[in-house]
């Protein structure tokens, strides 16, 4: 069997065991492919300096090796910060108005992408099998390509794609779309990601699609899937049920005084939509006055990418509008609105979902969406909370059946939704989250994995 190479632009500490207690879903599931058939994990360490080291640094561990590069500080800034983060990730979460277009930045992408292939082909074997993971990364399959490798090589990508419409303001489109037609395989969070690149490449690049669906085109004939991301669901369930039982639970759950708790988790990201799900929690407690003192809400948001301007805007502009809920709203007893700039392991987290009645997952545009599916996990079967999800998360697709789907944008009715939550029956809370259940069931992590593998392996290559 053919070698695994992961390449993704942060890797996992090579220990699996913390990686599994700690990690996110991904970097556990890379870990079980990569130790299945031994297997190579190469990315960036996370650290930039003026004089990084020109190796990378290898380490093994249990039949894995784990080659980690330091960037310069100028290419942490335009790669990184620059073109991955200013650029693309705007510009796929539809936000032009947010995109940076800047030939200094766009140059530091490409060279960091050409610095990555020319260290990982230094640790290729002729049947290695690529797999490259997300935005960061694209130009990497079209370098390999030109220094001569034909091994099989596939990308996923964990974020949206945007239509042709959108993607067509980026300058240099063209080169970014053909190095993509470098890989045997692209895969998609969601149907509508895919068709988007489906759509570029056939009606924008002038590609068309063969008998057995692949596309042809910028020379080159690719494969394109949909593979909707997962996460460990049924670890996520036992441990939610554990460490509901443990004192730093049982305190948290003291602590909300027998009022209903809707949960919110995530980056502090502006794709999160987090300021119109504030205002529509201040909206609630305005329809309905009935509802003050007997809700909590909780909104964890780590920081993230602190050096990009338009998350410093974003952390701003949270912390006014949650002053002016809990200004408006709040008794000498009940803070409605807990603001928390911190990040909490998974272990606490399990918890926290187990314990919200509405898990609250508003982006205004999300590839998947994980904290959609950890929440559903972890819920009690007996007495499950709701999930009130927005249309534009990747995970809608395949939870609309049981989550209250809102339009993140629609303030009125998303706290409509919030009430609908709050005063579901159980009966129907049940059902609601049976649907979700078997969904997640299906499809966990590891039917991810092995999906897409199989697809790889399976590719003309
Ligand atoms: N997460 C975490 N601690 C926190 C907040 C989030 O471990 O304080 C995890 C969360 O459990 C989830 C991931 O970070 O696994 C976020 O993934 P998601 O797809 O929701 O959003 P992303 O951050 O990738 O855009």
């Amino acid at each position: 069997m053919s070698r695994l190479v992961v390449v993704s632009n942060r890797v996992a500490a090579p220990n699996p065991g913390k990686a599994a207690a700690n990690g996110g879903g991904l970097a556990v599931a890379m870990q079980e492919a990569l130790s299945t058939t031994g297997g190579l994990w190469f990315g960036w360490s996370g650290h930039a300096s003026d004089s990084p080291q020109s190796e990378p640094h290898i380490a093994e561990h249990a039949g894995v090796t784990y080659a980690q590069l330091d960037l310069s500080a100028t290419d942490y800034d335009e790669y990184y910060n620059g073109y991955a983060n200013s650029t693309l990730w705007p510009l796929f979460h539809y936000r032009l108005d947010l995109a940076a277009f800047r030939q200094r930045t766009y140059a530091g992408y490409h060279r960091v992408n050409a610095l990555f292939a020319h260290k990982l082909a230094q640790l290729l074997r002729p049947d290695d099998v690529i797999w490259v993971h997300d935005y960061h990364l694209i130009p990497i399959a079209e370098e390999l390509r030109q220094m001569g490798y034909t091994n099989r090589i596939g990308f996923f990508l964990h974020t949206p794609f945007p239509v042709p419409e959108v993607l067509g303001a980026l300058p240099n489109l063209k080169l970014l779309m053909r190095s993509f037609c470098a890989y045997d395989l692209i895969g998609f969070q969601t149907e509508s990601d895919n068709a988007a690149l489906r759509r570029y490449l056939t009606d924008w690049a002038g590609g068309h699609v063969l008998e057995d669906g692949r596309i042809e085109a910028f020379g080159r004939t690719v494969e394109t899937q949909v593979f909707p991301i997962s996460i460990d669901v049924a670890g996520m369930s036992t441990l939610a049920a554990q460490i509901a039982k443990t004192p730093t639970l049982r305190r948290f759950v003291r602590s909300l005084n027998e009022r209903q708790l809707v949960l919110g988790v995530d980056r502090l990201d502006y794709s999160k939509g987090m300021p119109q799900r504030f205002e529509a929690f201040g909206k609630l407690l305005e329809n309905y006055p009935d509802m003050n003192n007997r809700v909590t809400m909780m909104q964890i948001a780590p920081p993230s990418r602190e050096n990009v301007p338009e998350y410093q805007a974003i952390r701003a502009e949270l912390e006014q509008i949650a002053g002016h809920i809990n200004g408006q709203h709040a008794e000498f007893d009940w803070q409605p609105l807990r603001y928390i700039n911190k990040g909490y392991g998974r272990r606490t987290l399990a918890g926290f979902y187990r314990i919200a009645r509405i898990g609250l997952v508003t982006p205004l545009r999300d590839g998947m969406n994980l904290v959609a599916k950890e929440f559903v996990a972890a819920q009690d079967p007996e007495d499950p909370g709701v999930l009130v999800l927005s249309q534009f998360a990747g995970a809608a697709s395949e939870l609309g059946g049981g989550a209250l789907l809102v339009n993140p944008y629609d303030i009125e009715d998303s706290a409509e939704n919030l009430r609908r939550g709050l005063s579901m029956p159980l009966d129907e809370r049940k059902e609601r989250w049976q649907t979700m259940w078997a969904v997640l069931e299906a499809n966990t992590i590891e039917h991810w994995r092995k999906a897409y593998l199989k697809a790889l392996h399976a590719t003309a290559g």
